[in-house]
């Protein structure tokens, strides 16, 4: 019987002194080790002076090897030390050992393995546990991977693009984030949020790829507007629809809600106070939305009482019995409070009014809807009238700009997303290399394939 077979290392320039053995490491685990020296070829002369060099002394290295028979590697390896000849240089350096990953006491092929599992989508400490390899180390490859992937990448012509702001970490600091709104491609990123990143965005882009932006999509709060009117007069700026709304939930009906909230308990009416409480996420959600979670509750409830409820068990763990009203609740608050009945009908008209294609019937729209809506008298919808006003061009042109809402509000969630992965970056760069990549990348196809 022969229980041995015989594989190539293929490691470069590496001859082995001594086969792999399993030995029991400090914290108890079994690895193999092997021994062996670099072959590589010494320097032929001085990088600095140009004299011979000569050998000087020898050292060995421990670096780790991807898994060998399902146990960790470790390769030591020899190598010389060369010395200048001249007195003056005395330069210093060691042998080439060529399969060494560089920067890294890893080998070539497990920084490989690294980057085939991060290109893949998995996180940091999962590569980490999963090869037994330092977190920081494969943060580095990460990194130094990404940026080799980015940079030098020719951004195709666009013709509509998002320029937003979103929050950086938890502190308040924000970053602006420019997007292709074709593909959806991230083609900028800079922490600040003013006209001055905006300005920098031109100049990274150039005027020839700039000539190109027939519009802008952008959030009527934002500042980057004046830096568009100045360098790049020709580009229409749009207001769309994600922001508008998201502005709309923000300063109109949260803000009636909380003025709201305050008078009742200021005024001792507690159950209006608490039909009010919690209700920020009905509030936001579209009616039908909610009709269709009462009829998603309403199933679940019957399944549960049909199979535990009605014969006596108990409900196991993770199932419970939801309310089916939540339509009905909404319309409580509703009929309750004058104000937040008006401002959440308005919306749906204004959605309504948005979706139309001809610039001169948008127009027409939204002053009825500013005509209507200034009727109802409610302070916090009349200033949002005076906003939209302001920025009425903007709005009129979403018309005949089809800048599609759904990737800006696509591109906030992915920061989103990546931020919470991460549990937030502090290294501002590697998040905005995450960000750029995430962005890029195409969906996951599965080909079927047989193995031999
Ligand atoms: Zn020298």
């Amino acid at each position: 019987m022969n229980d041995c077979i015989t594989i190539r290392h293929e490691l470069s320039c590496f001859s082995v002194t001594k086969e792999p053995e399993l030995v029991t490491s400090k914290t108890g685990k079994e690895i193999y080790v092997t021994r062996g020296i670099s072959t590589a070829p010494g320097p032929s002369g001085c990088p600095v002076c140009g004299s011979a060099m000569h050998r000087h002394g020898k050292r060995e290295m421990k670096m780790q090897d991807i898994d060998l028979l399902g146990h960790l590697h470790i390769i030591i390896v020899a190598y010389d030390r060369y010395c200048c000849s001249s007195e003056e240089c005395n330069h210093t350096q060691m042998q080439e050992i060529r399969f060494k990953e560089p920067g890294h006491f890893i080998t070539k092929r497990m920084g490989r393995r690294i980057r085939i599992r991060l290109n893949c989508g998995a996180g940091i400490s999962e590569t980490a546990r999963l090869l037994s390899v330092h977190p920081n180390i494969i943060r580095e490859i990460d990194k130094a991977n990404l940026k080799a992937m980015l940079d030098g990448r020719k951004t195709p012509i666009c013709e509509y693009i998002g320029i937003d702001e979103f929050k950086l970490h938890k502190g308040h600091r924000y970053a602006t984030v420019v997007t292709d709104l074709k593909s959806g491609h991230v083609l900028f990123l800079e922490a600040g949020k003013s006209k001055e990143q905006a300005y920098h965005f031109f100049s990274l882009m150039g005027d020839e790829w700039m000539r190109h932006v027939k519009a802008v999509a952008m959030d009527m709060n934002a500042q980057y507007d004046s830096a568009f009117r100045e360098r790049w007069p020709g580009i229409r700026i749009v207001y769309d629809h994600f922001h508008l709304v998201k502005m709309y939930n923000d300063t109109v009906l949260t803000a009636i809600r909380r003025r709201k909230q305050r008078e009742m308990l200021e005024n001792g009416n507690e159950e209006g106070y608490t039909l009010l409480k919690n209700s920020r996420y009905l509030l936001l959600s579209r009616m039908d939305t909610l009709r269709e979670m009462d009829r998603e509750a309403h199933e679940n409830n019957i399944r549960l009482h049909a199979l535990y409820l009605d014969k006596g068990k108990p409900l196991p763990p993770g199932e419970r019995i939801r309310s089916p009203y939540k339509e009905k609740r909404l319309s409580d608050i509703l009929a309750a409070n004058e104000d937040l009945s008006v401002c959440y009908l308005l919306l749906e008209q204004f959605s309504l009014a948005y979706d139309v294609k001809s610039i001169t019937k948008l127009y027409r729209g939204m002053k009825s809807w500013m005509k209507l809506a200034r009727q109802s008298g409610v302070p916090e919808l009349l200033s949002f009238c005076n906003t939209v006003e302001k920025h009425l061009m903007g709005i009129v042109y979403h018309a005949k700009f089809p800048i599609s809402s759904g990737k800006v509000e696509g591109v906030n969630n992915m920061i989103k997303t990546i931020r919470r992965k991460a549990y937030g970056y502090r290294d501002t760069e590697y998040f905005f290399l995450k960000i750029k990549f995430a962005s890029m990348r195409g969906p996951y196809k599965f080909k079927s394939h047989t193995f031999l």
